[in-house]
């Protein structure tokens, strides 16, 4: 099929990618000239891993290319995919981008002689693709629905292992304005053996408000009991956590061994869930929620944990060095996660936040991320901790538990860690390492309770 997908970002571009590595004709749209350029370069503008090897073969085989002229890609194609950004502008869904893409699809449709279909990608709240996106397209090119296809099919992948998500996915969930709007977008995933749901436009938007609400969920969920077993003697959530992994309904056997599914990684102690995705879509779905007379109280708990949870680390900065004015910290971690240098909504930014009003100087070090303003990012983690009074883990980087934290603590003025992430619970450290794990009760003395 021809393809043409309006937003090259992270869904995007690996939509773009991957389809076109299944043998679709692929064009990637967009606004910025710079990102254009770099597609058709075959260099992604951001980490993915697996991204810019697919992309290479897909332009050396004439299958992909990016351009910005939206009308012209849709009118020389039989299917447009919406993937443009949809943020949160002061807790609602902020629809500009989507709504502009929506109408330079419609002029493009103007110039279409053949049946096309309009699929949004892009996270949008329920309502959205049948009112608004068919509306301006309606409006633009002066059709009405069903003469051209609407679907919407929620996109499920993870930033840091994208392209095998999408190549590998769960499910595909197909929401449609008519069968033939959904049959279109079943032909674009022949390739894919995975269950296919067809459903309506709405149910299709909430799948995906449901998903991501249950793992912003689960990770508040984890967060009330690291701030629980703080404050009570004999307790650690991870060793509570791992007691309730241990139920079969969470890790079932398979062939006589204990399986892990990757819910799990949801239910962990850390220093909250950021990101491009939970926040905003946990943000839009409470707003509306209020649209809709509903009083999202469990998602406002949700929320209101995990905008806590950067200032609660900081609390144990404190206790371990006393006041922060005047001291110099180390953020080990800048990425809102590993395996991205996505900084969109990352804990880290909000603890260095916390940092800089209570006085510290601060110093970062991501394996990732070399520069963001307002922010000294060093070369490395040694440069990072050396001189420092604290170092605070924000992003689980696997490398961070390898590091020698025996000689890096020698550098240190103080030899303070605080695992923001529980990354190092399973790392062998020496003594002299005061290492401040989250979720575990601390006597006065700063000694771990022992029972
Ligand atoms: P992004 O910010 O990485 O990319 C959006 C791209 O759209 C940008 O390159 C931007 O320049 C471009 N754009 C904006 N307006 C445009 C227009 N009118 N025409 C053409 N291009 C335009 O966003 P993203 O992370 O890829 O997210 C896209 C959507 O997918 C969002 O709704 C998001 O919630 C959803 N989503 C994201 C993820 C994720 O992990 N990032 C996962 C699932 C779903």
């Amino acid at each position: 099929m021809r393809i043409t997908v309006v937003g090259t970002g992270y869904v995007g571009l690996v939509t773009g990618a991957c389809l076109a590595h299944t043998g679709h004709d692929v064009t990637c749209i967009d606004t910025q000239p710079e990102r254009v350029a770099a597609v058709n370069q075959g260099q992604p503008p951001f980490h993915e891993p697996g991204l810019a090897e697919i992309m290479s073969t897909a332009l050396r085989h004439g299958r992909l290319r990016a351009s910005a002229s939206t009308a012209e890609a849709v009118a020389a194609s039989d299917i447009t995919i919406l993937a443009v950004g949809t943020p949160s502008r002061e807790g609602a869904i902020d629809l500009s981008a989507l709504s502009a893409a929506a109408a330079a699809v419609g002029r493009g449709l103007s110039g279409c002689s053949s049946y096309h279909v309009v699929v949004v990608k892009s996270t949008v709240v329920p309502g959205t693709t049948d009112t608004v996106v068919r509306g301006i397209i309606e409006r633009t090119c002066g059709l009405a629905a069903s003469s051209f296809g609407i679907a919407m099919n929620p996109e499920f992948l993870r930033e840091g292992s994208a392209v095998a998500d999408f190549m590998d996915p769960d499910r595909i969930v197909i929401g449609q304005w008519d069968e033939r709007s959904g049959q279109s977008v079943a032909a674009l995933y022949q390739a894919f053996d995975c269950p296919k749901l067809f459903t309506t436009l709405r149910n299709a938007e909430m799948i995906k408000y449901a998903s991501n609400a249950l793992l912003a969920t689960l990770v508040s969920f984890s967060n009330e009991f690291a701030s629980l077993c703080e404050a009570t003697p004999g307790t650690d959530v991870e060793e509570v956590l791992n007691g309730l992994h241990l139920d079969r309904r969470l890790s079932p056997m398979k062939d006589g061994q204990r399986t892990a599914p990757g819910i799990l990684s949801y239910l962990r102690a850390g220093c909250g869930f950021g990101g491009s995705c939970l926040p905003k879509d946990v943000s839009a779905l409470r707003d509306f929620a209020r649209r809709q007379g509903i009083s999202p109280r469990l998602l406002d708990a949700v929320s209101a944990i995990n905008d806590a949870r950067p200032a609660q680390l900081i609390e144990l900065a404190e206790d371990a060095i006393g006041s922060l004015q005047g001291s110099s910290i180390a953020v080990l971690g800048l990425a809102f996660k590993p395996g991205t240098d996505d900084l969109r909504e990352s804990p880290a930014l909000a603890i260095i936040e916390h940092l800089k009003r209570k006085g510290a100087d601060v110093r970062a070090y991501d394996p990732l991320v070399c520069a963001v303003p307002g922010i000294r990012v060093c070369g490395s983690a040694i440069q990072a901790v050396t001189g420092a009074d604290a170092a605070i883990i924000a992003t689980a980087w696997p490398e961070f538990a390898l590091l020698d934290w025996t000689a890096l603590s020698a550098m240190m003025r103080r030899p303070v860690l605080i695992d923001g992430r529980n990354a190092l619970r399973d790392a062998t450290l020496s003594k002299t390492v005061e290492c401040i794990p989250i979720g575990r009760y601390f006597t006065q003395e700063g000694a771990a309770f022992a029972s």
